[in-house]
This record gives structure tokens, C-alpha cells and sequence, in this order.
């Protein structure tokens, strides 16, 4: 596949190269050649000209609870911080079905990919009725998105202190034979791989203290990520202060949760102390923005963690706590909310970019994708610069009027090499049926 002609051509290679007028050769799924157009191969089995258009790397999201695109918007959590926002929700999520979670986790990749994203990670963490992260599997591999499978897990209910209901939390030993199950069946660590398996219990009020651990070295038998929230808010550093006697960071430290196979999604309180401890042993950080907002839950010192070499990449958050799963939006809030944190030089539209593609790469432990440049992976999307938000910022700068402005839907997106959605419409699934059974499922799931 030959993409060419493009305005501009973004890399995030070693030098960020930036080429007009540029294109990428794509063979079996894999770059083989990218730079000016007239220097590429003038043939192959698909030409797609890009001219007036913007060619960038897919955009990798690295936290999402695709499951809760049923419950966006729920009046009852419309107005909640995190603790009060879940103790809204937990009740409705009791009554998750698999298909469901199938359904939903089709609609959010819909959204995500339509955004710009070509690789997310999902946090499943909730599985009554029947619900298994197979579920969640059968949606990526049929809508074509990369994908980071995190099997989360609840097992400290309200009755032992935590803060989910009794009856959607899992007995410990069944979670850690259904995550090595699941490893064991679906996780492919080879280079270009579509499906990773992480291990993710929930956080640090509605899991133990032995889980943690337990995962940490079942995740590390088979060399295998491992996820989290942490220090979201300041509740949740006030529980763990109370219940461990330890600050976030400390609590993630002292179970065997720091190093460089370690992600953990927010961290808008993490400390000083935090942040130089996740810079010394490469523990990552997914920044969500949005959903930090949503929640109020703070601003997360990413100029500091950046400064200090956290890796950090970007995560739209589950659709309950983010209604608008929208990669490039999520780019862009990241840059206005650091600049609302620490002053208008915090972030540049260009370093919001790296965030949402090497930065994500880099927090999902991959180096095959979030660049674009020979033996990467053929992850790649394109923008249409003749939108109404890029009128005049077209001109300017193209590439940072993309991040600036309303962020637009995505023309062409190839994942795997293959063309995903072609003139802004997805190709694999039939979206308006998708949302059709998704909108039954959610007045069914609400109605209990
Ligand atoms: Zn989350």
C-alpha cells in the first residue's frame, strides 16, 4: 500500500521529521519506506493519494473502561467526584451481560478509531453475570484495532473496608487462575503483535494488598504488563494514608508495582517523592485529562514528570468519567489543562502529539509503534485539512492547528496495514446497527 502526496507528514521519528508533501510504503502490515513522495515506490497493489490532508502515526490510548460507554452521562453521576461517582455506578454496572460488554467495547473502539486511535488498552475490571475479558477480545479482533487487554479485578468489598458492593467483587484465587487462563490463550508478545494481555487489579480500595503482590509476580512469570489506578484523587491518597499508612507511591513501591513494566492511569496527586520514584525505575504514568476534570479531581503535574523522565502517555478514561472519547481531544485537553496548571509555555501542541503516540508506545512497553519510519508497525492516520476548524490554521500550521482547534473525525485509518476507515467511515463493522443494539443495551442495563 502506497500512501502519498500528503500536505504533511508527521513521523515522531528520532529527529521528528515533519515532510510535505510525504508518504509511507507499507508492505504486509509493516512500513518499509517513508519520506517525500517522489523518492517512494510509484506502485503498489493500493495507491491512496493524500493531498490536503494531514499523515501522522495512529494515536495510542493507554486507560479506557470501554464497558461504561452504557452508562455515559447517567444522571445520578453527572455531578459526583470519583468515590461518590462509583458508588452511583457499581450498582448499575452489577448488571453487565457479555454481550454487552462485546457491544460497548465495539462502540467505544468505534469512537476511538474514528478519533485518530489505532491501539488502546482497556481495564476491565468488573465481571458479574458471566462477563469475561474474552468478550472484550472478540470486539477488537472484529472491528481491527491493536490492542492492550487488561485484566482487572475487584476483591475487597464493603464489608472489608473497600469501596465496592460485596456482590461485584471476585474471589482472589479465581482472578489469578483467569488472568494466567487468559495469558496463557491470547497474549502474543511478538514484534507488531495485535493483542497484548495485562495484569490490572482495580485500585488500591477495592483490591488487597496480597492481590497486588500476587499480580506483580504472576505478571512478571510471564513477562506480561502490569496496570492500575493510582493516586487519583485526594481521597484516594487520604484512604491509602489511612488504610496503609503510606502515601500512593510508597503503597505502589513497598507491593513490587514500580519499574519499567508498570503503568498506572492518572496519578493527578502523585508527590514529589512520587514522581522522582517513577523516574528512577521508568514506571509510567497514563495522564487522562479529561476525566481528571470530569471528576475534579486535580491537575496532574505532567510538566514536572516529563522534566524528570516519567514516561507518560495519554488516556481518554472509561466514557462514564470522559463522555467524549476523542484521541486528538484528548491530545489537545492535555495541553490546555498543563497550561492552565503551570502557564502558557507548559505544553506545546507538538509535545501534546508525542504524548498520544511515543509517549503511549512507550507506557504500553512497545517500540513498534507511535512513529512512523521504516519496520515500524503500518499504523497510520489522516486528517482532511479542508474541516471548517482548520480554516485559517491550515495555512499557519497544519499540524498544530490540528491539536489547537475542534477536534475533527479521521479520514483514512490504517492499522496492521489494513484501511480501518476509508473516507471517514469504518470499514469493518456496520456502525449504525453497533449503535443500535448499543442504545438497547443501555436502557436495558439502566433499567436493571
Ligand atoms: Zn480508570
Amino acid at each position: 500500500m502506497l500512501l502519498r502526496n500528503a500536505d504533511m507528514l508527521v513521523t515522531m521519528d528520532a529527529s521528528r521529521r515533519e515532510i510535505a508533501g510525504g508518504g509511507v510504503f507499507i508492505r504486509d502490515g509493516v512500513i518499509e519506506a517513508v519520506g517525500s513522495s517522489e523518492a517512494l515506490p510509484q506502485e503498489a497493489d493500493e495507491v491512496i493519494d493524500l493531498a490536503g490532508h494531514v499523515l501522522m502515526p495512529g494515536l495510542i490510548n493507554t486507560h479506557h473502561h470501554m464497558y461504561q460507554s452504557l452508562t455515559r452521562a447517567v444522571p445520578a453521576a453527572q455531578d459526583a467526584e470519583l468515590f461518590d461517582w462509583l458508588s452511583a455506578l457499581y450498582p448499575i454496572w452489577a448488571g453487565l451481560t457479555p454481550e454487552m460488554i462485546r457491544v460497548s467495547t465495539l462502540t467505544a473502539m468505534a469512537e476511538l478509531i474514528l478519533s485518530g486511535c489505532t491501539t488502546s488498552s482497556d481495564h476491565l475490571y468488573i465481571y458479574p453475570n458471566g462477563c469475561r475479558l474474552d468478550d472484550s477480545i472478540e470486539a477488537a479482533r472484529q472491528i481491527g484495532m491493536r490492542f492492550t487487554a487488561s485484566r482487572g479485578s475487584m476483591s475487597v468489598g464493603r464489608s472489608r473496608g473497600g469501596l465496592p458492593p460485596d456482590r461485584v467483587v471476585e474471589d482472589e484465587e479465581a482472578i489469578l487462575r483467569d488472568t494466567r487462563r487468559l495469558i496463557e490463550t491470547y497474549h502474543d508478545a511478538t514484534r507488531y503483535s495485535m493483542l497484548h494481555v495485562a495484569v490490572a487489579p482495580c485500585s488500591p480500595f477495592s483490591v488487597s494488598r496480597d492481590l497486588m503482590r500476587e499480580s506483580a509476580v504472576l505478571a512478571r512469570s510471564y513477562g506480561v504488563r502490569l496496570h492500575t489506578h493510582l493516586a487519583e484523587n485526594v481521597k484516594d491518597v487520604s484512604y491509602s494514608r489511612e488504610q496503609f499508612g503510606m502515601t500512593p507511591a510508597e503503597y505502589a513501591e513497598s507491593l513490587g508495582w514500580t519499574g519499567a513494566d508498570v503503568w498506572h492511569a492518572h496519578c493527578v496527586q502523585l508527590d514529589t517523592a512520587g514522581i522522582a520514584l517513577f523516574a528512577r525505575t521508568g514506571t509510567g504514568v497514563a495522564h487522562c485529562p479529561c476525566s481528571n476534570m470530569r471528576l475534579a479531581s486535580g491537575i496532574a503535574p505532567i510538566p514536572a514528570m516529563h522534566a524528570a523522565g516519567v514516561p507518560v502517555g495519554l488516556g481518554v478514561d472509561g466514557c462514564a468519567s470522559n463522555d467524549g472519547a476523542h484521541m486528538l481531544g484528548e491530545a489537545r485537553q492535555a495541553m490546555l489543562l498543563a497550561r492552565v496548571g503551570f502557564g502558557p509555555a507548559a505544553m506545546s501542541a507538538r509535545q501534546a502529539l508525542e504524548l498520544a503516540t511515543l509517549g503511549g508506545a512507550r507506557v504500553l512497553g512497545r517500540d513498534d509503534i507511535g512513529a512512523l519510519a521504516p519496520g515500524m508497525s503500518a499504523d497510520c492516520v489522516a486528517f482532511r485539512l479542508d474541516d471548517v476548524s482548520l480554516a485559517g490554521g491550515a495555512v499557519h500550521d497544519p499540524v498544530a492547528a490540528l491539536v489547537f482547534g475542534t477536534p475533527p473525525r479521521v479520514q483514512l485509518s490504517v492499522i496492521n496495514g489494513k484501511a480501518v476507515v476509508r473516507d471517514g467511515e469504518l470499514q469493518t463493522v456496520e456502525l449504525p446497527a453497533v449503535l443500535r443494539q448499543h442504545d438497547v443495551l443501555a436502557r436495558q442495563l439502566a433499567a436493571g
